[in-house]
């Protein structure tokens, strides 16, 4: 028995982490050497933002990068912006990038990045000095072949832009390859912003085919309508789902007939939320998680499908959008109760696949049209699908474990054959 990781890592993500680690551990009967390594992030960076605030204060933001394991190659992971980033949160976020790169077959190792604070409630200048002074802060950490931030929660492509400048201006020559997810301008990849989505709706498929389920007529729930959720919101409706609760920060909104998806994202792109669409009634984020339909897609923050309220959860499939978005005491609950859950690991991993489409365009200053990005990725994805299902039919284990056990097994593998320095 291993002891828990220093407290500093302590969180409630990091804990069902590590918790994942360990019974996917004794599954594989992973050597007690390897198993413990993996517990550990490789490197974690704390740092200090000073900013000089719009009303001329100067306000100090913690931020942190951690490196979870970097094996298999250069470390990739997001970037978030939220009030509840911290250094055990980040950790975790790390930790389920390694798995989920290596699962995907990608040359990466796994990292994120995070600044506590409340992105909404800053104006761009005050944004864009959080970002550049971030980017300076974690100098040391990042680079195209050490660690490749990403947006995440939070942030956007115009983030990206400000970190590739503010990094490039430090090099005195442009380097594109130090982010992913950046403008089409400056070296960004055609399906970069929908490939979260976009892959989403692929493994939808893929699992539908599986289940024997058709996924036209479905009613659909999703909560969150940032980069991920409106995309897949999007991709369903255009493929005959009916699309009834969707919800945000602000609240959540619900329609029996399902909502007209453009005219939903004219009302986000105008007010800023889904709250308050005319014609939709509202309800409260907690209740529409509970809500009966087809899929619920839960594609905002962490830990939402906890173990207070995974006995009402309705819904027949769960795809997981958000990273961590169930507790593992909600896992064991839900497998119970035979709701499928599909795992973060493998639905959302379509962003960081075509990440790693944009570095190798980026690599060989070859870009790719939009089609050509779109159908790799859906062929990547159905792959993993169909591996992840034949493992966890063959093993006779959740999706979850089944994908875990892929992911940590090939990290596992690489660290057998390098060994342990020096
Ligand atoms: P985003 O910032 O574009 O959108 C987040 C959405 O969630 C917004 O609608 C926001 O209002 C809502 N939200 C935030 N806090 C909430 C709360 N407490 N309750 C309800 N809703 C809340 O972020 P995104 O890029 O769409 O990422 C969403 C999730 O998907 C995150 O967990 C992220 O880690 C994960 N993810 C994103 C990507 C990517 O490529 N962007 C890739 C893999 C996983």
């Amino acid at each position: 028995m291993f002891m828990t990781p220093a407290s500093e890592f302590e969180s409630p993500l990091h804990r069902t982490a590590l918790a994942q680690l360990d019974a996917i551990a004794e599954r594989l009967n992973l050597e007690s050497g390897i198993h413990e390594r993996l517990r550990y992030p490789r490197r974690a960076l704390t740092v200090s933002i000073p900013v000089l605030m719009d009303d001329g204060r100067t306000e100090v933001f913690i931020g942190y990068r951690v490196h979870h394991d970097t094996v298999l190659g250069p470390s990739k992971g997001g970037l978030r912006y939220d009030p509840s980033v911290d250094l055990g949160e980040v950790t975790a976020l790390a930790m389920l990038m390694t798995w989920k790169c290596a699962l995907m077959g990608l040359p990466y190792g796994g990292a994120k990045g995070g600044v506590r604070c409340a992105p909404h409630r800053l104006s761009l200048r005050e944004r864009e000095g959080v970002t550049r002074r971030y980017t300076a802060e974690i100098m040391p950490l990042i680079g195209p072949d050490l660690d490749i931030p990403a947006p995440d929660l939070g942030t956007d492509e115009q983030t990206m832009a400000w970190m590739m400048d503010t990094y490039s201006m430090t090099q005195g020559r442009s380097v594109p390859g130090v982010v992913t997810g950046k403008p089409l301008i400056i070296g960004g990849s055609h399906g970069r912003r929908e490939a979260t989505g976009r892959g989403i709706v692929s493994v939808l498929h893929q699992a539908a085919h599986h289940l024997g389920h058709e996924l036209r007529g479905k009613r659909v729930v999703i909560q969150g309508f940032g980069n991920v959720g409106s995309v897949v919101a999007r991709l369903l409706w255009n493929d005959g789902c009916m699309i009834v609760g969707v919800g945000d920060i602000n609240g959540g909104i619900w329609n029996d007939q399902g909502f007209d998806v453009l005219k939903l994202q004219a009302h986000v792109k105008e007010s800023g939320s889904v709250v308050d669409l005319p014609g939709a009634e509202p309800i409260s984020s907690a209740d529409l998680i509970e809500q009966a339909c087809g899929v619920l897609v839960p594609a905002a923050v962490g830990s939402q499908i906890h173990e207070g309220n995974a006995d009402r959860v309705k819904a027949a499939v769960i795809i997981e959008g958000a990273n961590g978005p169930t507790t593992a005491e909600a896992d064991a609950i839900l497998h119970e109760r035979g709701v499928q859950v599909i795992p973060d690991v493998l639905a959302n991993a379509g962003g960081v696949v075509v990440s790693y489409f944009e570095w190798v365009q980026g690599l060989q200053h070859h870009f790719w049209r939009e089609t050509e990005v779109t159908s790799r990725l859906q062929e990547i994805m159905t792959r993993a699908v169909d591996r992840v299902w034949a493992t966890a039919e063959r093993e006779k284990v959740t999706l979850r474990a089944a994908a875990l056990m892929e992911g940590i097994g090939r990290v596992a593998e690489a660290h057998r054959v390098r060994g342990l320095y020096p």
